[in-house]
């Protein structure tokens, strides 16, 4: 039985953990694959979406701007005239940057390559002035690029470079510098709320600006290896980078207007509050195993006395039944055995019973034996068992008491049959046996149960000594 419990409670716990363990690692893969799964479907599309609409509403008026700059005919006959006068250009960029309130408005001549500024500067452009060469190279009419102001906290400013065209040759370039502060701000937000980088680059994988000003040097490969290129090559990307305790998330989406991409970046520990919550988990799968474990064990108990009582004792009476006795009598019968001690069997059987039941009926009947049974009981007490042998019939084993002391019990018995209250009074006939060593366990029944047939057909009653063996 201790064996089967064991097993029984083993099987539980390994089965109750492995749940516990697997629907918490499990749980955890989902919920981990639906927050993975709605960064990369969800929120970087989204920002990407925002951030870009953001960025179309404020290049729509500066370009519009310096597209009607390429188109002015005061400018168209500036440039055509070879006698130029600076001075109305500054007085016309001026005005153009004031209504507008642009950061700058410049005008670049293509035969001198001349750069005109609104405030009266003018510089010849030299090799690092890329934009020039990729404007002009560009095929659409105007480019889009970006300086980093080193003079006002590295802020962007974006330049609309548009081309002026007479005849179908470039004269010249035109347009305003306007810096981003509402995109900028959009960024920034999306950085502090949802720690966010964003960021654009260009054909060539170059950063273009980026809302963190420590940010100085990047390099597509460094950053994404092989992806870079196929980044480069695609119109959107999604990118997922483990590192070492981070999943890096990347969505990249090409402008095509602006000939940029817009990479929105997410980066997630594989943090503790996931592993925290597997623990969690974990520790509540011990604590509920160990409720359940605790429960099924008062269970068992529970139902574990019970069946034991019910294989041990007779319902009605609650004296032992045969089932239970036969293994006792053997036991006792073999300490008598060995210590040579006396043992006394008493069988005895309820008088005219049969009559109980046909005048009172059988409930009557029972209660009759109830009372029979508990009398034995309490006169036999801690010295014996007492076995409902079977109808209304008794065995009692007294150890360690000889024939004399089992008659004086026998005596004692019929006396409180006598004296006792009952709904119907009865008598019993006893037929006592001592146990000799040599004898079988079925040689002191039959000496037993032929004391009893005799007490019967002497008048019932009574005690009757069996004869010795
Ligand atoms: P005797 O003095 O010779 O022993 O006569 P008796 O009537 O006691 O003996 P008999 O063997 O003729 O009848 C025993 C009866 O006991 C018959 C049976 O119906 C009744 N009996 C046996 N078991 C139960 C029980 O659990 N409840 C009740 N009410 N009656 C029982
Ligand atoms: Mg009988
Ligand atoms: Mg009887």
């Amino acid at each position: 039985m201790t064996n089967t419990r064991y097993r029984y409670n083993c099987i539980l716990t390994v089965l109750l953990l492995a749940g516990f363990i697997f629907t918490s690692w499990f749980s955890l893969l989902i919920a981990k694959q639906s927050l993975f799964r709605g960064i990369e479907n969800d929120a970087l599309p989204l920002t990407s979406h925002l951030i870009h609409t953001d960025l179309q509403k404020q290049l729509q008026a500066p370009i519009i701007i310096s597209s009607q700059m390429a188109n002015n005919t005061f400018l168209h006959t500036w440039l055509a005239n070879p006698d130029k006068k600076p001075d109305v250009l500054f007085q016309y960029l001026r005005q153009t940057r004031s209504d507008f309130d642009a950061v700058t408005s410049f005008l670049v001549t293509s035969d001198d390559k001349t750069y005109y500024r609104y405030d009266g500067k003018y510089t010849t452009l030299d090799a690092q002035d890329e934009w020039y060469q990729e404007t002009m190279d560009n095929a659409a009419p105007y480019t889009l690029n970006v300086d980093l102001d080193p003079r006002d906290d590295h802020q962007a400013t974006i330049f609309v470079n548009h081309k002026i065209m007479v005849d179908n040759t470039v004269k010249g370039i035109t347009g305003v510098g306007i810096k981003l502060d509402h995109l900028k701000r959009l960024i920034d937000k999306y950085q502090h709320t949802y720690d966010r980088k964003i960021y654009f680059i260009d054909h060539k994988g170059r950063l273009l600006f980026y809302n963190d000003t420590t940010f100085t040097h990047y390099s597509l490969a460094d950053k994404f290896g092989h992806h870079g290129a196929k980044l480069l090559d695609n119109k959107t990307y999604k990118l997922r980078l483990e590192q070492e305790n981070t999943t890096l998330f990347i969505n990249s989406r090409y402008l095509e207007h602006f000939g940029w991409y817009l990479i929105v970046e997410q980066s997630l520990d594989q943090d503790n509050s996931v592993s925290d919550s597997l623990y969690i988990n974990l520790l509540m799968g011990i604590v509920i195993t160990s409720v359940i474990l605790f429960s099924a064990q008062l269970t068992f108990n529970h139902y574990q006395k019970r069946l034991e009582k019910m294989a041990t004792y007779d319902k009605l009476t609650s004296t032992y039944n045969r089932q239970a006795f036969e293994p006792k009598l053997q036991l006792e019968l073999q300490k008598a055995r060995n210590q040579f001690s006396p043992l006394v069997m008493m069988m005895l059987d309820i008088d005219h019973f049969k009559q109980v039941n046909d005048r009172h009926g059988h409930l009557v009947g029972d209660k009759v034996l109830e009372h029979v049974a508990h009398i034995c009981k309490t006169v036999i007490g801690e010295r014996g068992t007492v076995c409902r042998w079977g109808g209304e019939e008794f065995v009692v084993l007294l150890p360690k008491t000889d024939l004399a002391q089992g008659r004086e019990i026998g005596d004692a018995i019929h006396q409180e049959l006598k004296v006792s209250s009952c709904e119907v009074k009865v008598t019993a006939s006893i037929g006592i046996a001592q146990y000799h060593i040599d004898e079988s366990e079925d040689g002191l029944l039959k000496r037993a149960d032929a004391a009893l047939y005799h007490a019967k057909s002497t008048g019932r009653n009574r005690s009757v000594l069996a004869e010795a063996a």
